[in-house]
């Protein structure tokens, strides 16, 4: 099968892309599960915009301070100057923020900012932006959404990527502009794996929290577009600066899923507290920080967690901001405006990933990485709270405004090595993705060793 863009994901960065791409081209997108089931639905403290022009040094500086600044600076410039035109967009497309009663925005704060510039609706903000993208690109005649399919690799030579292999299953379902069609419909053979012909690929694919037991993210999410990097031996970046999110709900009973307790909450007032119910912290330290103080109190303690304490935020506050996690303490057993719940630190961000440049360009020829897989360089060796969903749509609108700009006549065709691609490597579901784990894992492990050869 043939089209113009593959785009391998559909969380806010691949959707962003497929909006912004031009009409004329066929957009082919895959899930590896449903349309809503990525971790974009599941950001909830916000996301940060450039407030006005006084804070854009603050806004840098706090960035760059959380960064290490080990941080790109150019892109930390071109997300920060792109994010009141991304938040206006966004508003176009229907998504709806927080505004105070004079119907001006309503900022928010988390751990590491030194003001109030975060946008945010309740706390499902990643549920209002993404599910407005996902409306306005089922209503694009030129895109097909393709649901529980899953890439498997990118099909390359020389140096050029010429699209990527496709696992369907029986669950797969395929739509265009809301209405279900059929496989042969949608251009598709009736085979498992597929070759898919395209003249662009831009890998969405996500983080790699799937990886670890503790995690905040979904577990499907495992970095295969960073497997499928390290086996073309495409260039990655700062591959392992991966970030533990400080507060997360501890429960007995493993959970499927580490859920998050919003950094929002801290800035907007919860303390953290030690086994003895006293303060043991800064709680809005810088992620990094706050999760080696958390560890440390709790090494010390020997406990399992430390108390999270929401009460000074107010009954109101609590409800009106943050509904979705007092329902989800309720659901555990704790009412959060009247005790302390527990928390504890999982994995939840990955700032590293396939190196691209300042147009999300990776260093293989016509493909493309945005989003968490993706590594620009703008987050440095710890995010800043709630710029993820900003910088995802930044560098995926910038990757689709250049792959717009590209002349047909430089896009480079190769349908004789389509048709010879062998599908016997990628019959086997589980011993790839085994494969592809470990390969992750693997060079996790391999770029922690080296660092900690160079500090010795
Ligand atoms: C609990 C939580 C809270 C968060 N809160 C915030 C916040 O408040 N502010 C903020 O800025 N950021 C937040 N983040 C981070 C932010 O949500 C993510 O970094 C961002 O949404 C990533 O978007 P994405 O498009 O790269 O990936 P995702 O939204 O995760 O989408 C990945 C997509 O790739 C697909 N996929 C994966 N592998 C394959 C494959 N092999 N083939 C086909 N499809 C594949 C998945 O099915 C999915 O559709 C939070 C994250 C979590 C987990």
């Amino acid at each position: 099968m043939k089209t113009d863009i593959l785009i391998a994901g559909c969380g806010c960065s691949g959707l962003y892309a497929a909006l912004k791409l031009p009409r004329d081209k066929q957009i082919l997108i895959l899930s590896k599960s449903n349309l809503e089931k990525n971790d974009s639905y599941l950001a909830q403290g916000g996301m940060c915009v450039l407030k006005d022009e006084s804070d854009f040094d603050s806004y840098f500086e706090d960035t760059m301070k959380a960064g290490h600044y080990e941080n790109d600076p150019r892109t930390v410039e071109i997300m920060i100057r792109s994010s009141r035109a991304l938040l206006d967009d966004l508003i176009g497309y229907g998504a709806d923020f927080a505004r105070n009663e004079d119907g001006s925005l309503d900022y928010t704060r988390e751990g590491g900012h030194s003001d109030h510039r975060i946008v945010y609706h309740k706390d499902v903000t990643g549920k209002e932006i993404t599910s407005h993208l996902l409306e306005a690109v089922k209503k694009l005649p030129n895109v097909k959404l393709v649901q529980y399919a899953t890439l498997v690799d990118i099909i390359s030579e020389n140096n050029t990527c010429y699209g990527g292999i496709v696992r369907k299953s029986q669950r797969t379902v395929i739509s265009s502009q809301t209405v279900e069609i059929s496989p042969a419909d949608a251009g598709f053979n009736e085979e498992e794996l597929e070759a898919i012909e395209a003249d662009f690929t831009i890998l969405a694919t996500g983080g790699i929290g799937g990886l670890y037991r503790h995690s905040t993210n979904y577990r499907h999410l495992t970095g295969d577009g960073l497997a499928m990097a390290i086996r073309h031996g495409i260039q990655l970046r700062d591959i392992n600066y991966v970030q533990i999110h400080p507060t997360t709900f501890y429960s007995e009973v493993p959970e499927h899923r580490s859920f998050l307790i919003s950094e929002s909450v801290r800035g907007e007032g919860a303390l953290l507290y030690d086994k003895n119910m006293q303060r043991f912290t800064n709680e809005l330290l810088p992620r990094d920080l706050l999760t080696a103080e958390v560890k440390k109190q709790m090494a010390k303690d020997g406990t399992e967690h430390v108390w999270e304490d929401m009460r000074p935020l107010g009954q109101r506050e609590l409800e009106e901001h943050f509904p979705n996690i007092v329902a989800h303490c309720a659901e555990m057993g704790y009412d959060a405006g009247k005790e302390c719940i527990p928390v504890v630190p999982a994995q939840h961000y990955f700032m590293g990933g396939i190196r691209v440049g300042y147009d999300s360009e990776t260093s293989m020829g016509q493909l493309y990485a945005v989003g968490e897989t993706a590594c620009n360089g703008v987050h440095g060796r710890n995010r800043l709270a709630s710029n993820s969903l900003l910088e995802s749509m930044v560098f995926a609108g910038r990757a689709a405004e250049a792959i717009a700009a590209c002349p047909q006549d430089k896009i480079k065709k190769n349908p004789e090595l389509i048709r010879k691609i062998d599908m016997g490597p990628y019959r086997d579901a589980e011993a790839l993705e085994a494969t592809y784990r470990r390969l992750v894992l693997d060079e996790i492990k391999k770029a922690d060793m080296q660092e900690e050869k160079k500090n010795v």
